[in-house]
């Protein structure tokens, strides 16, 4: 690690600490030639590794633009997109892995997309698995019916919910 201010190839690092997430780690150092700090920040490298077999770094930009186009005309801010990324991100990290296929870069993303938006979750899985007929199009939707009423569903089991009849 150059100094930034005289290019002297050696530093001492004065203070580390752990980002917000767990994911990064900030380093002040100490150039023991100019005597200037600087702060570096490292972060374990995650890749993706494609169908052609080449890796690239994850990237959140790469997973908001793949959702974007799903959540067309849908109430999905800026924002939502940004924190699904992260959501990713962070759950990919969470696995402990250090390459990831793409395919399954894809699959973690469909569980935060469900809970984001529902039409959006039905494109996005309807491109990425491929639906190839309307009974696929049917079992996602059972699937999804079927996830709501067990989030609905009252702890403890026994009790019905106020709006049943
Ligand atoms: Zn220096």
């Amino acid at each position: 690690m150059y100094c930034p201010y005289c290019r002297n190839p050696d530093s001492r690092v004065v203070d580390s600490r752990l980002g917000d997430d767990g994911s990064a780690i900030r380093r002040r150092r100490q150039c023991p030639q100019c005597g200037r700090r600087f702060s570096t920040v490292e972060t374990t490298s995650l890749s993706v590794i494609k169908r052609s077999g080449a890796g690239e770094p994850f990237s959140r930009s790469k997973i908001i633009n793949g959702v974007r186009k799903a959540c067309q005309g849908r109430p999905v801010t800026e924002d939502d997109l940004a924190l699904l990324a992260q959501e990713v991100e962070e759950n990919i990290r969470a696995s402990g892995v250090a390459e990831i296929d793409a395919h399954e870069v894809g699959l973690a993303i469909l569980e935060p997309l469900r809970k984001l938006d529902q039409i959006a979750y039905l494109r996005f899985a309807s491109v990425y698995r491929g639906f190839e007929s309307l009974e696929d199009f049917e079992d996602a939707i059972d699937t999804l019916r079927r996830q709501a009423e067990d989030g609905a569903r009252v702890p403890g089991g026994a009790q019905r919910p106020l709006t049943a009849r």
